[in-house]
């Protein structure tokens, strides 16, 4: 993967179901709905989306995208930081309360142009592999793309069935 689709500024992807999509700004796309990302959208707040990452198949990882196109929390207004932090904390507490993963690793890079914040799972085979830290990542994200099964790719949409079903369950404003 090059460095623009890693940090998102590219304009194009093929997502990890193989549709290509092109965009001038891939956060303003995922927000207008003109791409369909993998599994659909988890969760649709006033000013926030969270999907799964669309580029690279680890089951659990998750981004959370504003709608505005904005690179920067300190652009955020008082309502959008609050949703925002809202629909972190609670795809956390999914990923953990169903036992997907145990630790998350969040990360946002405001050379991004668009404000997306990574939620990373930790996985087992991530720490046997490579080790902890997220100097790894990369390596992690690259390795899921080149290795990614059938059976990953059931498991990915399986775990997105269920964080949907857990916001549904859920008033995240709580
Ligand atoms: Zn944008």
């Amino acid at each position: 993967m090059n460095d623009n689709n890693f940090a998102g500024n590219a304009r194009s992807a093929i997502d990890f179901l193989g549709n290509k999509w092109n965009y001038d700004c891939m956060g303003c796309a995922i927000s207008r709905g003109d791409i369909k990302i993998p599994g659909g959208i988890i969760y649709e707040g006033k000013h926030t989306l969270l999907g799964a990452d669309p580029e690279i198949p680890i089951p659990g990882f998750l981004i959370v995208n504003t709608k505005r196109h904005v690179n920067s929390f300190s652009e955020l207004n008082k309502e959008e930081r609050i949703e925002v932090g809202n629909v972190i904390a609670y795809a956390e507490k999914a990923l953990k309360e169903l036992n997907i993963v145990k630790e998350v690793t969040l990360v946002q890079e405001e050379r991004s142009k668009h404000l997306h914040i990574w939620i990373f799972p930790t996985h087992g085979w991530m720490i046997e592999k490579f080790g902890k830290g997220i100097k790894y990542l990369r390596d992690i994200s690259e390795y899921a793309q080149k290795n990614v099964s059938e059976e990953d790719i059931k498991e990915i949409l399986n775990v997105i069935e269920k964080i949907k079903k857990y916001f549904e369950q859920h008033d995240i404003n709580n």
